[in-house]
C-alpha cells in the first residue's frame, strides 16, 4: 500500500454515541471507554436514545419508520404506504424507548436514511461519526439468494448497530435449527427456551453479560468504516471479523477481543498521524 493511500485514512475527530436504553445488559459507557483507551484524542459525545434526541414531529417520523418495514423476507419491494395500525405502533414505540420492539424487521438502507434525515446538516461531515445503538432489527436484501438477511451493523452516515441484531442475525449452532425443525415436523411448537439451554454459552442472548463487550468490536467496525471505507477483516480472531455465526461472534469479540496485528498497526498509525 502506498503512502498516499495511508494518508487518506483519517479517524473522525468527534463521535456521537446514541444510547439504547431497552437492553439492561447494554452499557454504552463501557464501549465509549474502550474506544477512548485505544484512541485517546477521540472526542466521544454521549447522547440519549436517537429518536428522543433528534425527532420533533412524531407523526411524520412514525409514518417514515412504518414505511421502512419489510413485508416479505424473499422479495425486495418498493416502499409502500404504511397502514394506519403500523403508524400507530411506531408512535407508541417512539413514546416508549425503554420497550424492546419485537417481531418487526426494517429495511436497513431505508431505516438508515430515516435516521440520516434527522441529523442536522452541520453534524453531517467526514470529521463527525454518528454511532447509533438501537433495539430495532434491520436487514438487507441480498441479490445472491434473493432474500433479506438480518444485520448487526449498517456502516455509513450514520452507522447503526442493533442489540437485537447481535442476538438474531448471526446464526446459532446448527443443532439448534435441527432440533427446532424436529419439533416443527411433529407439528408442535418448539420450546425455544429449552432449546437455547442446550446451546448455552455458544450464542449471545438479550440479557447476556457478554453483549456489551461483543458490541465494542462493532463500534470499532463503524470507526474503521469512517476512516478507511472498509469495516471488516478476514481474520476470524480480529474484532473486525464479519461473523455470520454466533460462535464466530463469541470467538472474535469475547475470546479474542482484539484487533489483528494488521488492524492494530493501522489504528496506531491513524492515532499517531
Ligand atoms: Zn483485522
Amino acid at each position: 500500500m502506498n503512502s498516499s493511500r495511508k494518508a487518506d485514512r483519517t479517524l473522525p475527530s468527534v463521535v456521537y454515541f446514541y444510547d439504547e436504553p431497552s437492553t439492561p445488559s447494554f452499557r454504552i459507557g463501557e464501549i465509549a471507554d474502550s474506544l477512548k483507551q485505544k484512541i485517546p484524542d477521540l472526542d466521544v459525545r454521549m447522547r440519549k436514545e436517537f429518536f428522543s434526541f433528534h425527532s420533533h414531529d412524531l407523526d411524520e417520523l412514525a409514518k417514515n419508520l412504518a414505511s421502512t418495514k419489510v413485508r416479505g423476507m424473499d422479495e425486495l419491494k418498493e416502499e409502500s404506504e404504511p397502514l394506519y395500525g403500523e403508524i400507530q405502533f411506531e408512535k407508541r414505540a417512539l413514546n416508549e424507548p425503554l420497550r424492546r420492539i419485537m417481531g418487526i424487521l426494517y429495511d436497513g438502507f431505508r431505516f438508515q436514511k430515516v435516521l440520516r434525515d434527522l441529523i442536522p446538516k452541520k453534524e453531517m461531515h467526514t470529521g463527525c461519526a454518528h454511532i447509533i445503538f438501537t433495539n430495532r432489527l434491520f436487514c438487507t436484501y441480498e441479490k445472491g439468494d434473493g432474500r433479506y438477511h438480518a444485520r448487526v451493523i449498517m456502516c455509513g452516515y450514520p452507522s447503526v448497530i442493533s442489540t437485537s441484531g447481535l442476538v438474531e442475525a448471526p446464526a446459532k449452532p446448527k443443532e439448534f435449527y435441527v432440533m427446532k425443525q424436529k419439533y416443527a415436523a411433529m407439528g408442535s411448537e418448539p420450546p425455544i427456551d429449552e432449546l437455547k439451554e442446550t446451546i448455552k454459552g455458544r450464542f449471545i442472548d438479550y440479557d447476556d453479560e457478554n453483549l456489551t463487550q461483543a458490541l465494542r468490536g462493532y463500534a470499532l467496525q463503524a470507526l474503521f468504516y469512517h476512516a478507511t471505507g472498509d469495516p471488516f477483516c478476514k481474520d476470524n480472531n480480529c474484532v473486525l471479523f464479519n461473523s455470520h455465526w454466533q460462535e464466530d461472534v463469541i470467538n472474535a469479540q469475547i475470546v479474542s477481543g482484539q484487533l489483528c496485528f494488521v488492524h492494530e498497526e493501522m489504528l496506531k498509525e491513524m492515532v499517531g498521524s
